[in-house]
């Protein structure tokens, strides 16, 4: 973990359980893509960029999820650096109390009030286009986060954020997590058609193509909503519906996972109900999905 792993003249990434993306923007100026999952994140990539010289001059941060902010304050105190986040993820990141509130859906217990969930607050900057290095180009990716974005470099690297499951992952967990289902399947088939020299995911190897495991995440939102679509067959409230999926694909509750799979689910409810799949309606003080 934290090695260094060059990719192109002048990109990286650092191994870590979120991939860090280090790029050279001048000759001995680095940027980062993401920052990792908290302070000792920030501190094995501050030795990194000591052992190689180089001055970090910005943090651009792909989405607000706290294994990828969680570094931002820890490196921005120790180096100076500007820290850049796009749309609703920049609020996010400056307050970062919002992330387990939108996914408990009122003030979090602390169950949900811990780094993996909240990272400390950044002061993060707006990021626009005008923001970028030279020859950068900023892609929104927005679906698994309301506005995370990805970013092609000067030499054609792209660097995917959260947009993509490996397969492993999605073997094990079965459920990405997502906040907007239209949009991150919008999201998956701009990025299956997309070409460059190499693409970064964050959380699956570096691959020259990705359309294959992009359909495979394709099919996986697929078969989830038709999972759900079913279960709703026999009229359900939304802890029959959680507790439905948990059984269906094996998965173990806890609490953090209620909230995580839990916040997902409602998305894809949403969604089902929008393209006219599933119906809600109160009956006896509590709220009813029906399939249609
Ligand atoms: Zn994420």
């Amino acid at each position: 973990m934290y090695e260094l792993v060059q990719v192109s003249e002048d990109c990286y990434y650092i191994e870590s359980p979120a991939k860090i993306g280090l790029v050279k923007t001048g000759d001995d100026e680095v940027c980062l893509i993401d920052s990792g999952n908290d302070k000792d994140a920030g501190k094995k990539v501050k030795k990194i960029l000591d052992a190689n010289s180089w001055k970090l001059t910005a943090i651009y941060n792909t989405h607000s999820h706290a294994d990828h902010i969680g570094g931002n304050r820890y490196l921005a105190v120790q180096t100076g650096c500007r820290i850049y986040a796009p749309g609703i993820e920049c609020s996010f990141t400056r307050h970062p109390l919002l992330e387990p509130s939108f996914l408990y859906g009122g003030y979090p217990p602390s169950e949900l009030r811990h780094k993996f969930l909240m990272a400390k607050e950044s002061d993060a900057i707006l990021l626009d286009e005008h923001a970028l290095p030279d020859g950068w180009v900023m892609m929104p990716l927005p679906g698994h986060s309301f506005d995370m974005v990805g970013f092609r470099t000067q030499d054609d690297i792209v660097y995917l954020a959260d947009c993509l499951a490996s397969a492993e992952t999605l073997k094990k967990y079965q459920i990405s997590f997502i906040v907007d289902v239209e949009a991150y399947l919008s999201t998956l088939e701009a990025v299956k058609a997309m070409k460059a020299r190499l693409f970064i995911p964050a959380h699956a190897e570096p691959a020259e193509d990705v359309s294959e495991l992009a359909e495979l995440n394709i099919a996986k939102v697929h078969e989830i909503a038709d999972k759900i679509a079913g279960i709703c067959k026999a009229s359900a409230v939304f802890d029959d519906i959680l507790k439905g999926i948990f059984d269906d694909y094996g998965l173990e509750m806890t609490f953090e996972q209620h909230a995580l799979v839990g916040s997902t689910v409602r998305s894809y409810l949403a969604w089902l109900e929008g393209s006219g799949r599933v119906r809600s309606e109160i009956s006896d003080n509590r709220l009813i999905w029906t399939a249609v």
